[in-house]
């Protein structure tokens, strides 16, 4: 069985989360200049030249990786709340996602959606959140795999749910998602889910959690459903 898992706040100020992310893009920076110069002074070999551009890639794709899960949340619209459709935020991320998913075989669908449900988010931090959840879900799936999405409501709940049949966590894992730096993966950065985490707390909602190893996990975002909050 699928164990629950219930997630609080579990986050970082931003001001610490933004020095944080300067501070690890430092790294490569500082490592493609390196070798930049470095071939400056010196005629290499072929393959030592090769060797640095290879090296230099990797770091690029590093940065390119921190600029990815930091992309929406930096954005300085912060605090702009208003009431949206979730079915078509929902329906634009998974096209945002499609050609991402095309090119680790993975087959993104989603299945109920609810057209009335309606919450109340800064439209932009929500893709953001739903794209580092989705993004995880396809990395999750090397073999490639199923990403379903799905959307529900309640009377007085909304819930944005992200299947796939990935590798899924053990319960420590689950434990540790939104801890800064926590990654599985050899080129992770470790903050998609610190990021995503602090949105959503930030919008009132919750991350409901359930994986299992070797089967697949499922993401559940969790709202007050304004639609029918509004029509009382
Ligand atoms: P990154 O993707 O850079 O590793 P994240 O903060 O986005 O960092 O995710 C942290 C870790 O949580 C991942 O490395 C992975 O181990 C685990 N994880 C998150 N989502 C899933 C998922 N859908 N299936 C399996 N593991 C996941
Ligand atoms: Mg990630």
């Amino acid at each position: 069985m699928y164990e629950a898992f219930l997630k609080h706040e579990k986050m970082e100020t931003v001001s610490h989360f933004a020095a944080a992310v300067s501070h690890e893009l430092r790294n490569p920076l500082q490592s493609i200049k390196g070798f930049v110069q470095l071939m400056k002074e010196y005629e290499y070999s072929r393959e030592k030249q090769i060797e640095f551009h290879q090296t230099i890639l990797r770091e690029i794709d590093a940065a390119e990786e921190l600029i990815e899960d930091y992309l929406v949340y930096a954005k300085p619209t912060y605090g702009q709340l208003e009431p949206i459709i979730v079915a078509s935020e929902v329906s634009h991320v998974l096209k945002i996602m499609v050609p991402y998913a095309n090119g680790k075989d993975v087959e993104m669908h989603t299945d109920e959606l609810d057209e009335s449900a309606e919450i109340l988010i800064d439209r932009y931090k929500f893709q953001q959140a739903l794209v580092n959840i989705i993004r995880n879900g396809i990395e999750a799936m090397p073999e490639g795999g199923k990403l379903v999405l799905t959307v529900k409501s309640s009377p007085t709940k909304v819930w944005i749910r992200v299947t796939d049949t990935g590798v899924g966590m053990t319960k420590e894992q689950v434990r540790r998602l939104g801890e800064p730096y926590f990654s599985s993966k050899l080129k992770g950065t470790g903050l998609g889910m610190m990021v995503t985490y602090s949105i959503i707390s930030q919008m009132e909602g919750q991350i409901l959690v359930d994986s299992e190893k070797g089967k697949g996990t499922e993401f559940t975002l969790e709202f007050a459903n304004l639609a029918t909050t509004k029509s009382k």
